[in-house]
């Protein structure tokens, strides 16, 4: 997953979208960068795998001048965690030095990748938005926008873009509008950013929010919208707002905190725990969502685990080595809370139910009488093909056991999931507009290389 974010018409633009990328470090923590094109045109540009604090310092700052400035944290659900794949990324066009940011995956970036190859495009990365990259510069359309829009056509799946050709920004979200974005006025500039908690920091006034299918540009100062993509049914990810995005944030046209909360008054009607001493929530993913349990249960909500913030997400790789570990360095329990009680533990989602069943120990050892698991989402039965870092079919729990196997697994006393319904009402507006193709396999695309007999799709990377 990712995090994306530009300024235009603000001097201090990299400035500006260092800030910006420290807001949405949530959304991806291998590797960062900004690029910014100075007042001749020229772009310069750092990238490098880490935190947003560890890459840029005032003097790293400095050497990134221009008043037009686009910037990415990125965490590898497509292509490997290697610095080559580390964005924004920037190629020499015809029109003048072209930078990209890309949040979400492409569903057919390997076919498209296989008949660039064989027209002859050269590949420096492995990131499935280098093909992008590669359509807008092969295209036959005369002018730049119907090239970027004979690129747009032919790329499937998810794809929300900052894009810069010379000192022009676009700003484009898919036909169905899987990732967010939105835009910001900041004095005589404009800011736009994955998410809003992005605008805050920089002080930037929402403006509005780029729906699916809309591109816009802006140059010399003034926003220019262009003509819609081709529309198509909206997906939005509904696991943006029960997981991925910041509470602060306002995503698709709703409040992150208060979808939280409402997940969780609805997963306490839905799934009570009657008899239980207290309430407690996995934190800070799902504090929202066990406030909203104890509102409506109108159980004491109390602070039974405690998380360590300064191991940060830095320790999270990619790989599976040594999860149990970092759980443990993670969190910890509050023992006076626990001990003797009755306890309703809520989180957000069961991924692999590794985290989830250290906990349940941890949870046990600090003297808990009985222990009742709530989850606020469906059971995760697929992985995402469109940008949300989640395992293939073998690693998901919940495509290979039955609640109550998973329930026996985790050794609590109880467990409840959210139903799909319950969630989306909670997600507020029309429940047709989300995609949840994680909990129904209800893929609004092809899934690549999936065949009628087989429960497991071979993923691309
Ligand atoms: P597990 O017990 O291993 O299934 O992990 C569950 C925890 O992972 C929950 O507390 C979630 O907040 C968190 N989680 C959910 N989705 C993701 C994701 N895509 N990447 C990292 N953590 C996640």
């Amino acid at each position: 997953m990712c995090g994306i974010f530009g300024v235009t018409g603000l001097q201090n633009a990299a400035e500006l979208t260092y800030l910006g990328l420290y807001s949405l470090q949530h959304r991806g923590q291998e590797s960062a960068g900004i690029v910014s094109i100075d007042e001749a045109g020229a772009t310069h540009a750092r990238r490098e795998m880490g935190l947003v604090s560890e890459i840029f310092s005032p003097d790293t700052l400095r050497d990134l001048p221009g008043s037009l400035a686009i910037g990415h944290t990125r965490y590898s659900t497509a292509g490997s965690s290697v610095l080559a794949n580390a964005q924004p990324a920037v190629v020499n066009y015809h029109a003048g030095p072209l930078v990209l940011a890309h949040n979400g995956n492409l569903t057919n970036a390997r076919e498209l990748r296989d008949d660039l190859v064989r027209k002859g495009s050269i590949f420096q990365s492995t990131s499935d938005s280098e093909a992008l990259i590669h359509l807008i510069a092969r295209s036959d359309a005369r002018n730049v926008e119907d090239q970027l829009l004979d690129a747009l056509e032919r790329a499937e799946g998810a794809y929300t873009l900052l894009l810069s050709v010379g000192k022009t920004l676009y700003a484009i979200v898919d036909p169905r509008g899987f990732r967010p974005l939105v835009m910001g006025k900041l004095g005589d500039g404009w800011v736009l950013g994955s998410e809003t908690c992005a605008l805050d920091i920089v002080g930037a006034t929402l403006v509005r929010e780029i729906q699916p299918g809309q591109w816009l540009k802006i140059e010399d100062g003034e926003v220019i919208d262009l003509p819609d993509l081709a529309p198509k049914r909206h997906r939005r990810c509904v696991f943006e707002l029960i997981y991925f995005s910041r509470p602060d944030s306002i995503v698709f046209g709703e409040s992150v905190d208060r979808v939280r909360r409402e997940l969780g008054r609805q997963l306490a009607r839905e799934h009570p725990a009657p008899g239980a001493d207290c309430v407690f929530s996995v934190p800070d993913s799902s504090n929202a969502m066990a406030l909203g349990f104890a509102e409506e249960s109108g159980l004491p909500l109390e602070h039974g685990l405690i998380r360590n913030h300064y191991v940060g997400r830095t320790f999270i790789d990619p790989g599976q080595t040594d999860r149990m570990a970092k759980v443990r360095i993670k969190f910890n329990t509050v023992r006076h809370v626990i001990e003797g009680q009755k306890v309703v533990v809520v989180d957000d989602s069961i991924v692999r139910g590794t985290t989830s069943k250290l906990l349940i120990q941890m949870i046990r050892q600090a003297g808990a009488r009985e222990v009742h698991m709530r989850i606020a989402s469906p059971p995760i039965t697929g992985p995402c093909l469109y940008g949300i870092d989640t395992p293939t079919w073998d690693e998901l729990i919940a495509a290979n056991q039955s609640v109550d196997e998973i329930r026996d697994h985790l050794t609590v006393d109880s467990l409840g999931y959210l139903s799909l319904e319950g969630t989306l009402e909670a997600a507020g507006g029309d429940p047709a507009r989300f995609c949840h193709a994680c909990f129904s396999g209800d893929y609004p695309t092809p899934v690549p290389g999936r065949s009628r007999s087989s429960k497991e799709p071979a993923l691309i990377d």
